[in-house]
């Protein structure tokens, strides 16, 4: 699945969604077997308009009368001429087909007039040749041109259970010529009629439904393994790529290629079939008329091929257009607070405007291609029309074809222009959805930073026991390839040793912590836990013994419970979760909460939070519980530069304090009382270690060091 398609072939990015239906193919089938029974029905609803025709305009012909000699003709392999009155001298032969097994015996302008000696009129002939199950029969005939009467044996198409079919459903109708019995035939027909509409009506709610459920299944499949691919990228794809694009990718992507999936599996088998079945009752009337009408075909074809082209690049467009849109307002309501305060409201609302624009005239013009669809084909279906006409009238008029077969082959061909009108944006639907389809696909393909199975599997990093080692490390990040952000950093820290990053802004403290992660690998150098080059183990081992707490404490939007126990394995006891809590300093506070969410009041530890509903400090704190509760080795802790007030301040310290005894921790200080209880200070400026020891020796050694205390922590020395 992950091999790269071939450009040449048709589609190659959709049709690899299509695997995702595989786990689905139940409803699939169902669904596409539903398609063959709105076919058949469409094509019976269509034909029901030859005996609607044949009632409303023969003037001899009950609808009976019409479908035995129907059924004469082809047994016999004869035509008999039509609509004439019941004539008691038996029925006269206009044309006998040279390959009619008749030929022989038979000419045109013979007359039958008894079969098995009984002669019943042209009409109860007729009857009784529709019903006959024998291959040979009895018949007495007048030959034309010296009016001689004869005995002969005539042989029979075979019989089939249709032909019995036919007879009954002719014995049901009724048999009078006069307008009460062709109104009652045609309430039959239309009776029919109603009920060949329900029943195409109940398969295609199958066939749609059916179709969707695989659809729509094989999309949470398609969505859910995307989402997770998303969260396992590395942190340098992540750093690389807008947000707002890879949400349009989930937003408007997949919206495109569900409408692609349903469209192959719905439209494009239904209505082919739908014009298959008409094609088919077409040929039955007259096969040449179809020929004159298929004409059109290869150019409408050429028609839909070039509007597919222009929908597919206008779709690249529209998507791309979509994820700098989304980009650009989820920053802005994410930055809400500066936007409103800097009055850029209205500015903004211009940018967004303006880049609105790319994706109204993208998506106009794919409107456009679709409607000129329409309108395109149904010119070049008129002038297919009109050659199957001018062509029909002239068989009509060489009497080659009944009139009401010629009106029911123009009703046919209006049934297939349906479907075929409705193919029309087919072609445009699936370009829209290879666009969109390489575009996940795209997102899919992207290596995660350790697959979800591996063949071979990293081993299990064993527990911090000794050391870490940070060994001649340098990095720089790869959108600033030439710029290194940490170069040749040595560093060995002791397990239960408290360490305090200290350095100006942009000095590298974040990307070490990264480093050590594994967001991201040195370029040069490796990084040790007890002599191992964390490198050689599986990240979930190592990230396992790792406690995050970043500066902005990320809080998602979940109850309070569920952010503390944040990747806690299994269900917890609330009295640990609540333990955590304590140790962080933040029980008084979760049991002062009460936050209404949607509607409904949440208190304690069942609040629903949110980054936005809480202070930097409760927020630090809260994260520091979530650290606590997993109980890492090692701990890394960005400290918020934001002021915090001087009580949760101190409340910070003391559960720093008790979270960092007998933890190996990294902070990155920000402020005085961090350093001053750190075991070791380490002094970074420009990627390098400067200096590192104990507060009172740095000031003594390190002069870079005593500014930064005057300047970040505010410290006079
Ligand atoms: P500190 O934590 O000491 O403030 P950082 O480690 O965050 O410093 O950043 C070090 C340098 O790396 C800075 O110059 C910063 O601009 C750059 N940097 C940080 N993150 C990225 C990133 N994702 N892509 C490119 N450059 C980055």
């Amino acid at each position: 699945m992950s091999r790269e398609p071939r450009p040449t072939t048709w589609l190659p990015n959709f049709r690899r969604t299509i695997a995702y239906l595989r786990p689905h193919l139940r409803p699939l089938i169902l669904g596409l077997v539903a398609a063959i029974g709105v076919s058949v029905f469409y094509t019976f609803s269509i034909s029901s308009v030859i005996p609607l025709l044949k009632v409303v305009f023969a003037d001899h012909e009950t609808l009976a009368d019409w479908l035995h000699r129907a059924e004469t003709q082809r047994r016999l392999d004869i035509v008999i001429a039509a609509d004439l009155p019941d004539d008691p001298d038996g029925l006269v032969i206009t044309h006998v087909r040279p390959e009619s097994p008749s030929a022989g015996v038979l000419a045109d302008g013979d007359r039958i007039v008894a079969i098995r000696d009984e002669s019943p009129g042209s009409y109860g002939l007729m009857q009784r040749f529709a019903g006959l199950t024998e291959q040979s029969i009895q018949v007495t005939i007048v030959h034309l041109p010296d009016n001689n009467r004869r005995e002969i044996e005539l042989h029979l198409q075979p019989y089939h259970w249709w032909s019995g079919a036919l007879c009954r459903v002719a014995a049901l109708l009724p048999s009078g010529k006069d307008p009460d019995s062709r109104l009652n035939t045609l309430a039959i027909v239309m009776g029919t009629l109603v009920l060949i509409t329900l029943l195409g009506g109940l398969c295609r709610l199958a066939n749609e439904g059916l179709i969707a459920t695989a659809v729509q299944s094989s999309l949470h499949d398609l969505r859910s393994e995307l989402a997770e691919h998303v969260l396992r990228l590395p942190m340098q794809w992540h750093g690389a790529q807008p947000p707002g694009d890879t949400l349009g990718r989930f937003a408007t992507d997949i919206n495109k290629v569900e409408v692609g999936l349903t469209t192959l599996f719905g439209r494009a088998v239904r209505e082919p079939m739908k014009a298959a079945g008409v094609l088919a009752l077409t040929v039955l009337i007259d096969w040449r008329l179809l020929i004159v009408a298929a004409l059109g075909l290869p150019i409408g074809l050429l028609v839909m091929g070039t509007f597919g082209r222009l929908v597919k690049r206008s779709q690249k467009r529209a998507s791309e257009s979509w994820g700098r849109l989304l980009d650009h307002l989820s920053e802005r309501i994410a930055g809400i607070r500066v936007v409103k305060a800097y009055g850029m409201q209205a500015a903004e609302g211009k940018r967004f405007e303006r880049e609105g624009r790319t994706l109204t005239r993208a998506q106009t013009h794919i409107e456009l291609v679709d409607a000129a669809t329409k309108p395109a084909l149904e010119v070049l279906a008129m002038l297919a029309v009109s050659g199957f006409v001018v062509y029909g009238a002239t068989r009509v008029f060489n009497q080659q074809l009944e009139p009401h077969l010629f009106f029911a082959a123009i009703v046919c061909l209006g049934g297939v222009f349906d479907p075929v009108r409705k193919l029309g944006k087919v072609n445009n639907r699936l370009q829209a959805a290879e666009v969109s389809a390489r575009r996940l696909l795209e997102l899919r393909d992207v290596r995660t930073e350790e697959p979800a199975i591996s063949r071979t599997p990293r081993p299990d990093l064993p527990p911090l026991a000794g050391a870490i080692e940070f060994r001649g490390v340098s990095f720089a990040y790869p959108s600033h390839a030439d710029k290194l952000v940490l170069d040749g950093v040595d560093l060995r820290v002791r397990k239960g040793q408290a360490i305090a990053l200290v350095g100006p802004n942009g000095s590298g403290k974040t990307t070490l912590m990264s480093l050590l992660l594994r967001f991201y690998e040195p370029m040069r150098g490796r990084i040790l836990i007890d002599g191992r080059d964390i490198t050689q183990f599986s990240l979930e081992s190592l990230r396992s013994q790792i406690g995050l707490v970043t500066q902005e404490a990320v809080i998602f939007a979940d109850t309070v419970r569920a952010n503390i126990a944040y990747g806690a394995n299994g269900v917890l006891d609330d009295e640990i979760i609540r333990r955590a809590a304590k140790r962080a300093h933040i029980d008084d506070f979760i049991q002062s909460l009460s936050v209404v969410h949607e509607g409904r009041k949440t208190h304690g530890y069942d609040a629903f939070i949110s980054t936005r509903s809480l202070s930097g400090g409760q927020r630090q704190r809260l994260a520091l519980a979530r650290a606590i509760l997993r109980d890492p080795p090692i701990l890394i802790l960005d400290e918020a530069t934001s002021q915090v007030d001087s009580e949760s301040e101190r409340k910070i310290q003391e559960a720093l304090e008790d979270v960092t005894r007998n933890r190996t921790t990294f902070v990155i200080a920000h402020r005085y009382s961090t350093i001053a209880r750190a075991d070791v200070t380490v002094v970074l400026n420009e990627g390098r270690i400067i200096s590192y020891g104990k507060h009172a020796e740095l000031l003594e050694t390190c002069p870079f060091y005593v500014k930064l205390c005057e300047t970040q922590f505010a410290t006079r020395v």
